[in-house]
Order: structure tokens, then sequence, then C-alpha cells
């Protein structure tokens, strides 16, 4: 009943149409770049009726306007930013739930990388859009939120199903593996996927999504409570929001 259809777009960024094959309605989330995503809509014969922003960053909201000129698509997004999101129509924030056709799509408050940045959850699919709040192995930017925020942000989305597929909005993977292995080399579990992820990508294969699970396990930004980090670090009696922060200021020096 849910299609979900993963492409790239500009440099590094993906690029998702969900898909109800019970109304036909077909959301793009985000507009990294219009034609890889008109392309994608050709291949799989579908037609735009939502857009659903993440946050207001060019290469999230930048194919807005263009892209509802073409189909008269609904834009969804986070009322924090709605002065800052172009075209939008609905305005959502934490615990609403947005009816995609017949897609129940639960909407999170993830502030941090940006002020008004939000995820959508989608249970029926076991999926979550999270934009540029959760990488594999990494988070995004704090552009305008503190740690705090941002943590907060990440707990909210650790308190989903392990099961669920994350869908990051970048392919960012492998430099965040080699940051990674820095702060919590004794991980073995993080060990053994950098092995995966460098195949993956020699290959020219994605590594998104991700699972919430494999996330728990070996992103040192989901692990700020682990003892082997918190070891390296030196932060053994520090609370979590310091050894995340301390985390986060390493990964944007490395
Ligand atoms: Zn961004
Ligand atoms: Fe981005």
């Amino acid at each position: 009943m849910i299609d979900i259809h993963m492409f790239a777009c500009l440099q590094d960024n993906y690029g998702f149409l969900v898909h109800c094959s019970e109304t036909g309605v077909t959301a793009t989330v985000d507009t990294p770049e219009v034609a890889p995503i008109e392309a994608a809509l050709e291949e799989r014969g579908w037609t735009l009726t939502h857009i659903l922003n993440t946050h207001h960053h060019f290469d999230h909201a930048g194919g807005n306007e263009e892209l509802k000129a073409r189909h008269g698509a609904t834009i969804v997004g986070p009322s924090a930013d709605a002065d800052r999101i172009p075209g939008i129509d609905v305005a959502l924030g934490d615990g609403d739930v947005y009816r995609l056709g017949a897609i129940e799509t639960r909407v999170f408050d993830v502030p941090g990388h940006t002020r008004g940045h939000i995820a959508y959850y989608m249970a029926d699919a076991g999926a979550a859009f999270v934009g540029d709040t959760i990488f594999a192995l990494g988070c995004g930017r704090l552009f305008e939120g503190t740690p705090a925020q941002m943590w907060t942000s990440i707990q909210k989305l650790m308190g989903l199903p392990d099961d669920t597929r994350l869908y990051c909005a970048h392919e960012y993977t492998q430099s965040n593996a080699r940051f990674a292995v820095t702060v919590d080399p004794d991980n073995a579990d993080l060990t053994r996927r950098v092995v995966e992820i460098d195949a993956l990508r020699s290959r020219g294969e994605p590594t998104v999504p991700t699972t919430l699970a494999l996330e728990k396990a070996t992103n040192p930004f989901l692990r700020p409570h682990s003892a082997s980090l918190r070891s390296t670090l030196n932060m053994a009696d520090s609370d979590d929001v310091a050894v995340f922060a301390e985390t986060r200021s390493r990964k944007d020096n490395f």
C-alpha cells in the first residue's frame, strides 16, 4: 500500500517519493532538485500531489515553488518555520497526525539543525523521514540550535520502534564512519559496519535507509551514555548532553 522510491539528487542528497497505492497520492519528501524528482515521477508513473518539507534549507525546499507551479502540489512543512518554507499550505508541529492519502503520518518537532526542523513517521511503512537530524553514523550540524535541543530531538526519534527504517537526506556515511571510529574505537559493531559501508560505497550503492537499531548500536551521536565513548572523551562523569556536545564539536573540527 505504501511505496517508497529513493534516488540521488545534487551532490550527496537523496530524494524520496512516497506513494499511497490506495488513493494514488504521491509526495516528495523535500525538494532538493527538480529534474531528478520529475524523472522519478515519470519513471514510476506517479503524479505529484504533495511536498513534505523537513526544513527550510535550499537543498530541501529549493524546488518547492517550481514543483508546486507545475503540479499544484500541497506543501506541508514545519509550523515553527512556516515563514521560511516557500509556498507552504499546511503547517504542522509536534504530535500532529497528517493523512497523506491513506497513510497516517506522524510529525515530530526535531529542532537543532534548524530551529523548525520536523520529521515524518509513517508507522504502516515502518519508515521515518528524518531530514538532516540523524544521518547514518552521524547527525546534522547545529546551525540554529543547541546541543541540548538536538539531543532531545534525537531522543524523540530513538523512541520509535527499533526496526524503523530511517531515511536520512544525505549520503554522508563514509566520512561519518571515519570520524565515528575515532571516538568509539572499541565498538565491534561499528568496526564491522565500517567494512560493510566501504563495500557498499565501492559498488556505488547507498547506505540509506538505515535502521534505528543499527544507529543505536553504532552511531556515536545516539550513544552519549556509552562507557567506551565516554572513556575516549575522558568524560566518564559528564551528563549525556555534555558528551553529545563534545562529540558534535569534535566532528565539526574533524
Ligand atoms: Zn539542512
Ligand atoms: Fe541538507
